[in-house]
């Protein structure tokens, strides 16, 4: 049985793309099938994966609004087992257009019901808005991924968020679970991102990841590559978190370690690089 997860934060620039495209690049490479959606108009997910959005003939657009079959508009990546469906420009009219739709909030919903089964994860970049678009995510997901990012101010709108995910719980999709919440861009020289670290976790508990992502230059510069951190900087901190990620994603689904990973030597990159991951990982 397929998963279909969203990762949603209303909030701009948290990491949602980021974690998208790297933890579904390390599952795959775990061994799922997955499928990435783009549903952000400003298509960070599609080139993240070295997609040139000027050559791209479909997007996720025209199954929505026009009702055409997701599993035409599907492209491959350069990670085997994962593709996705890329996003396009035009997206950004699709709230309006979506409005007076019939069933406007359960489109993807509908069209991802015969695909989800084909996949053991289908996972959804949300735009940062709480509009008919995520709105149309939480509705098809099963379960919601929220990065936040080790910032002052890191909690606000999560409150917002949740009052959505509750919503759409009462009115359209009673069985959404919260996956996971994410800490993005920590910085272990900063009291701010431990400060954030213990308030989000004091407020959230045990919804909250044991892996948390540093603040990394190579996560960053991945996108101007087109590539994945997997294959950009496998051997980097950021690699070794969103893979320590999928690998948690993986275990709270009840799915055994893949052979291909050594668990000793993470936990030595973990140490230097990251101490207080690594301080969760002795406890
Ligand atoms: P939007 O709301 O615009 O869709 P987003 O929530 O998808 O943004 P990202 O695009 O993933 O956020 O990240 C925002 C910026 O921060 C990007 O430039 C990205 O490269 C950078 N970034 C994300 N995660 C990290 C990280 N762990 N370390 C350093 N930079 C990061
Ligand atoms: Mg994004």
């Amino acid at each position: 049985m397929g998963q279909i997860i969203a990762c949603a934060n209303q909030k701009g620039g948290v990491g949602k793309t980021t974690t998208v495209v790297n933890l579904s690049t390390y599952l795959a490479l775990a061994g799922d099938a997955v499928l990435v959606i783009d549903l952000d108009p400003q298509g960070n997910t599609t080139s993240g994966f070295g997609l040139d959005r000027d050559e791209i003939r479909h997007s996720i657009y025209e199954a929505i609004i026009e009702d055409r079959r997701v599993s035409d508009l599907i492209v491959t990546t350069a990670i085997p087992g994962l593709s996705m469906v890329p996003s396009s420009i035009s997206l950004a009219g699709a709230e309006v257009e979506l409005a007076p739709l019939p069933q406007r909030e359960r489109r993807l919903a509908r069209i991802l019901s015969d695909l989800v089964d084909s996949y053991d994860y289908i996972i959804l970049d949300c735009p940062p808005s709480l509009g008919l678009l995520t709105v149309n995510a939480l509705t098809a997901a099963d379960a919601v991924v929220i990065p936040i990012q080790c910032e002052y101010y890191a909690l606000e709108g999560l409150s917002q968020l949740i009052a959505t995910i509750n919503l759409v719980r009462n009115h359209l999709n009673p069985d959404l679970a919260i996956k996971g919440v994410v800490l993005t861009m920590y910085d272990p020289r900063t009291n701010l991102s431990a400060e954030v670290d213990a308030e989000v976790r004091k407020h959230l508990g045990p919804a909250v990841f044991d892996t948390v992502i540093p603040r990394s230059v190579r996560l960053s510069e991945a996108p101007s590559y087109g590539l994945p951190i997997a294959l950009y900087r496998p051997d980097s901190k950021g690699a070794e978190a969103y893979s320590a990620l999928a690998a948690e994603l993986r275990e709270r689904d009840g799915k055994p370690e893949p052979v291909a990973r050594s668990a000793s030597s993470e936990g030595d990159a973990e140490v230097e690089d990251n101490p207080k991951a690594a301080d969760r990982s002795s406890r």
